[in-house]
């Protein structure tokens, strides 16, 4: 049914914010509905814009009877209600073909990709403007991730990086690197260079815009629309396991890219020797570039992003409560993005300031899940019983090779599973410096990248020591 909205839009709204600040506390009005605004509101339907996407699960979980008994009640019917996030590229690309509410500065569409209409068909590029290398903290976990996605964003195609592996477990800023790049590639395209043609993809959008063309029968529509790539942007490569023909299909397409030097990005949960169900001709091409990782973030790098997290989102907190939050959510960002965000809202909802009191009382269930703490001596027990080897050799200065390499991966793994310095670390291991610490790290890092015993050595280790 088309109503005619008889209220003007601005009227409509002031009544609207009025009727809901009566209704709620002030702190929740001004933190849940000051920030809004109405983007449109006819035919039964009113669609609001949020500042951040986790305001639109937040308003239809506790605030949904009260918007549409205020507006039903100022229009004289009953309403539904629509949310579009300012930050959130699936909601953006979910509307795109239903509302043209959207301000262009927010969503980075390729121009080629709009100009050709024969393409149309592979959907448009989305880029979340969120994820860009200034926003990206750089610690010790990720700093040669970033510093190599930085040098391919400078100059694609040009760097010895190709492709560009970046691999690591979830929520580690895989799709944020990824995204800066294309997002750095897209920005400096308008300015000098015109015809750099971004793709940045999903494995799974790839491999179902793929069957899509096969069973409409365009198959080699799909390759040349990757073809036309300079640089192309795969997230979440493993995802390909098993897909045979989707691999052919890919294989085909980064040779012809690699051979014109062209810009090869990929991302991964392992290490591509590790990669299951996939073909032993794309691991080893996997290899011709650069192969990083992305480990989880040390404390300083932790309580690094929390500060940029809350300073943009307009909110300061107190040390110490950067500090617990930073010791209690270790294993990955988006937990530790997701445990800020909690307690702002809490916070908001309830009036009060945020206090460690009030962090323990709303993490409470986040830190209970988490592994144990796990320590150096643990982790050296571990390693010494898993390679046979006396305590006392493996903290010692015995310079056999099965010692030497025992003590890199009980070092290795100190670092990874614990928060400890490297100072603590070395002086656990018979007060070794700062630099030898770090050169077993490495020594590690690298066999990890070449050597599957290694690697397995490792993963065994690293389950062990989480499951105690
Ligand atoms: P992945 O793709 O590895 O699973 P994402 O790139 O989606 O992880 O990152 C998860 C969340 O953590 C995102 O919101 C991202 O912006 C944030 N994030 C990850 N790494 C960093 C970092 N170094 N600095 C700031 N934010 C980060
Ligand atoms: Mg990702």
């Amino acid at each position: 049914m088309d109503h005619t909205v008889p209220l003007e839009k601005s009227v409509f709204w002031d009544l609207f914010l009025k009727a809901i600040k009566e209704s709620v506390n002030i702190q929740s009005f001004n933190t849940w509905f000051k920030p809004l605004s109405l983007v449109d509101h006819s035919n039964n339907k009113i669609t609001i814009s949020v500042p951040k996407a986790y305001f639109s699960s937040w308003l239809e979980e506790h605030y949904m009877p009260l918007l549409k008994s205020v507006s039903s009640a100022i229009l004289g019917y009953d309403v539904s209600f629509y949310f579009v996030s300012e930050d959130n590229t699936e909601q953006v690309e979910e509307l795109q073909n239903s509302t043209d509410h959207f301000s262009e500065a927010n969503v980075y569409v390729s121009q080629v990709e709009r100009k050709n209409s024969s393409t149309d068909f592979f959907k448009q590029l989305f880029i979340n403007p969120r994820f860009t290398f200034e926003s990206f903290v750089v610690g010790t976990s990720n700093q040669f991730a970033y510093a190599a996605s930085k040098a391919v964003a400078d100059a694609p195609g040009t760097t010895a990086f190709n492709p560009l592996v970046i691999y690591g477990g979830v929520g580690l800023g895989k799709t944020h690197l990824l995204q800066a790049i294309a997002f750095h590639c897209l920005n400096s395209k308008r300015s000098d260079n015109d015809n750099i043609h971004v793709i940045y993809v999903s494995s799974e959008k790839f491999t179902m815009d793929f069957i899509m063309s096969i069973q409409k029968n365009i198959p080699q529509l799909h390759s040349k629309y990757y073809r036309s790539a300079d640089i192309l942007l795969v997230d979440d490569i493993q995802f390909f396991n098993n897909k045979e023909r989707t691999q052919e299909e890919f294989f085909h397409i980064f040779n012809e890219l690699h051979q014109h030097g062209k810009q090869i990005v990929l991302t991964m949960d392992k290490p591509p020797i590790q990669l299951k169900g996939l073909a032993d001709r794309l691991i080893n091409r996997f290899q011709w570039g650069l192969v990083t990782d992305i480990q989880p973030p040390d404390f300083e790098t932790r309580i690094a992003i929390l500060k940029k997290k809350a300073e943009a989102d307009g909110v300061y907190i107190d040390d110490k409560i950067a500090e617990f939050i930073a010791e209690n959510i270790t294993s990955n960002i988006r937990e530790l993005e997701g445990s800020l965000i909690r307690l702002l809202a809490y916070s908001s909802l309830y009036g009060r300031d945020i206090s460690l009191e009030m962090a323990s009382e709303v993490l409470g269930d986040t830190i209970r899940k988490r592994n144990s703490l796990i320590t150096i001596e643990f982790i050296q027990k571990l390693v010494s019983e898993h390679f046979s080897i006396q305590l006392n050799s493996l903290i010692g200065n015995s310079r056999r090779k099965e010692v030497a390499i025992a003590r890199h991966i009980a070092i290795y793994l100190s670092k990874q599973l614990t928060d400890s310095s490297l100072k603590t670390i070395g002086l656990h291991f018979g007060g070794r410096d700062h630099s030898t610490v770090i050169h077993s790290i490495h020594k590690v890092e690298k066999a990890f990248l070449k050597d599957i015993t290694v690697a397995n050595h490792i993963k065994t280790l690293s389950e062990k020591a989480k499951n105690s």
